[in-house]
């Protein structure tokens, strides 16, 4: 957002439509006493601030919402999660169960283990 002259959007009341305002100051000889608030759909002016269906202020959606962040990579939990004996490439799996290659005993697929040497990817 910039300062000064911005415009904002209102639901004009006069032509309906959600519709940028423009805000006009109002001059008393060469002092400024106001702004009225002007639709640049239809003309209509509003008298001041407090008149003026701004849709910020009757609770319109933002354009810009939660929504348009970019989504949180997800590749570390992934990355955790396959540290797993699952992943393994010293896991020996046989009618029998699986086993850790490297310490010889019996293990889960979700075990994680210090000896974990990521296998090749299956095709
Ligand atoms: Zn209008």
């Amino acid at each position: 957002m910039t300062s000064g002259t911005r415009s904002r959007e209102i639901h004009c009341s006069g032509c309906g439509q959600d519709a940028l305002v423009r805000a006009e100051p109002v001059y008393e000889g060469f002092r400024k006493v106001g702004e009225v608030y002007c639709c640049t759909t239809c003309g209509k002016q509003y008298a001041s601030e407090s008149e003026t269906p701004f849709l910020s202020k009757i609770g319109h959606p933002q354009v810009f919402t939660e929504a348009d962040r970019p989504a949180a990579p997800s590749i570390f939990s992934d990355d955790e999660r396959q540290r797993s004996c699952g992943w393994c490439r010293h896991m020996v799996v046989n009618p029998f169960g699986q086993r850790c290659g490297v310490k010889n005993r019996f293990t889960e697929a979700t075990d994680l283990c210090e000896h974990f040497e990521k296998k090749a990817e299956r095709i």
